[in-house]
């Protein structure tokens, strides 16, 4: 029942779910946040303010209809509530989880001014997993099939999003994968304590239920051929993201114990899920002294998978100091309660050792003038030069575009940083340089966010049917 005060949020302040202790957390490879009850989702969701100009919405790359899904969740009105969710935005589970909230939705809560915002991210999550356990499932009975079908490749979450809005206007989407799970880096690379797999795949139950078909473990290029699947499909939409690591491009790097996060990562999904993951496959930080080279999302994840296998210690440095991190701030302070020891503006000079690492030579750094981008660029300070000892590193300095030898040939245009081609304003939005073919996520924008992978999807979705004239 909707709490009858419009000054809620001034008796009721902001209160975040549960965590599990730090303690516990860092032995197990599960979610840290439990879930909320339905008492404490009403009354954090009848804080919201419905301000006449929801900036949440605005800020909110999906754009979802947040204080009316408040308003549902506040009155008792879940199903309402999961319904409108699914409006906006294919994965609002996932998103609950894992979006930056404190830079999106959160950050432009009108009550963040001191008040504390409303905890948007933990509502979301609570709507659409309470949902799902009382059997609620999109309802797409009414929609009517045409004889349409698109091909997805990749099934990260550009290419669900996509395939979500195909199948909601009866377009049959297939999504090809090389993994064999869906979920592209939700599942592969973003790690259990922040993301459970269960979660990935009650969601391809979903999709399947919903007319979507997976093909997995199917390798685009190798097992079956792009020439192909543009003769048998209507359209072609890539999903692909973002796989090339990048480099500091200092000494060291080739030595033996320096790894890069992605492989790290996903060797300890696959041991974790039985998928492959063979002993010389798994890095395994057990007893090691760990140092992480960088600041963002995949870093953050680093350090705490290596805490979680029992590193003997785990040290992140960082160019820039801790304002200017570019990952998520809820992460960066759960990785301290773990125990992560932060070693803010060093940068990495060298990664040294005889046969094997032995440690990094870092020097200070102070921020200077802003670059081309605003943020501030790092000095180093003269003389300030030391080693951090080290038995393995782990380099997550983010991602490259890894653009496809038969892109060329079949003219799918690409950009000076190996970004595909595939703007949003157009008369089909997200359609590459070869008509048949669309594109959106990473692959397309540079390695992001989920939230903004999701949009690209449904949106190049939205041209594919224009263009399909459905
Ligand atoms: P992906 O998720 O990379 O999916 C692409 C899919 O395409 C993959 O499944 C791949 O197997 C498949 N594929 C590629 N080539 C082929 C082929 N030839 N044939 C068949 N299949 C193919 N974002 C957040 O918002 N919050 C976070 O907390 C967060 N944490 C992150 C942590 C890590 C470690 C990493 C690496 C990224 C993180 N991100 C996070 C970023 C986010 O995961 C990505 O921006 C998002 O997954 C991009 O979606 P996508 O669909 O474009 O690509
Ligand atoms: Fe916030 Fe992300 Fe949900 Fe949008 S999708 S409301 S940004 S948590």
């Amino acid at each position: 029942e909707r709490l009858n005060n419009d000054f809620q949020f001034i008796e009721v302040g902001r209160v975040d779910p549960k965590k599990v202790p730090a303690k516990k957390r860092k032995k197990e490879f599960q979610e840290i946040y439990h879930p909320f009850k339905q008492e404490e989702a009403a009354s954090q969701a009848h804080r919201c303010l419905h301000c006449g100009n929801p900036y949440c919405e605005w800020k909110c790359p999906v754009h979802n209809y947040i204080p009316n899904w408040l308003q549902l969740v506040s009155e008792g009105n879940l199903l309402e509530a999961a319904e409108l969710c699914h409006q906006t935005n294919s994965l609002p589970e996932v998103c609950g989880r894992v979006c930056p909230q404190d830079r999106l939705c959160e950050g432009a809560c009108t009550l963040n001014d001191g008040f504390g915002a409303v905890t948007i991210g933990s509502v979301e999550k609570y709507i659409t997993d309470t949902a799902f356990a009382l059997g609620w499932r999109p309802d797409l009975s009414h929609v009517k099939w045409t004889d349409k079908k698109v091909a997805v490749i990749g099934a990260g979450p550009a290419g669900l999003g996509c395939a979500d809005i195909l199948a909601r206007n009866g377009v049959k989407p297939v999504v090809f994968d090389r993994y064999p799970e869906i979920g592209g880096l939700l599942t592969f690379g973003i790690p259990e304590f922040k993301l459970e797999k269960s979660v990935m795949t009650r969601r391809r139950e979903i999709f399947e239920s919903m007319g979507v078909e997976f093909r997995l473990s199917t390798e685009v290029g190798k097992d079956v051929l792009l020439e192909d699947i543009i003769e048998d499909y209507d359209a072609v939409f890539m999903g692909m993201g973002t796989y090339t690591y990048m480099k500091g491009g200092f000494p060291g790097e080739e030595l033996p114990g320096v790894y890069d996060a992605l492989p790290y990562l996903v060797s300890n999904v696959d041991r974790r899920l039985g998928f492959s993951a063979t002993d010389s496959e798994f890095i395994d930080m057990k007893g090691k002294r760990v140092v992480v080279l960088g600041g963002g999302d995949t870093a953050m994840d680093c350090n705490r998978t290596a805490i979680r296998q029992q590193a003997a210690s785990v040290t992140c440095a960082y160019r820039r100091d801790e304002e200017n991190m570019p990952g998520s701030r809820r992460e960066v302070a759960n990785a301290k309660e773990e125990g992560v020891k932060f070693m803010f503006n060093r940068q990495p000079i060298a990664i040294i050792g005889e046969d094997q690492v032995e440690g990094v030579k870092v020097v200070q750094t102070r921020l200077g003038e802003p670059d081309e981008n605003g943020r501030q660029r790092p000095e180093v300070v003269a003389g300030s030069e030391e080693v951090i000892p080290a038995d393995a590193v782990l380099v997550a300095f983010g991602f490259r575009p890894s653009p496809a030898d038969w892109f060329n040939k079949l003219e799918v245009g690409i950009d000076d940083s190996g970004r595909v081609t595939a703007p949003e304003e157009s008369e089909f939005p997200f359609q590459t340089s070869n008509k048949k073919i669309f594109a959106g996520g990473d692959m397309v924008r540079g390695s992001d966010l989920v939230v903004t992978a999701i949009w690209e999807g449904r949106q190049a979705a939205e041209g594919i049917l224009d263009f399909l004239d459905v």
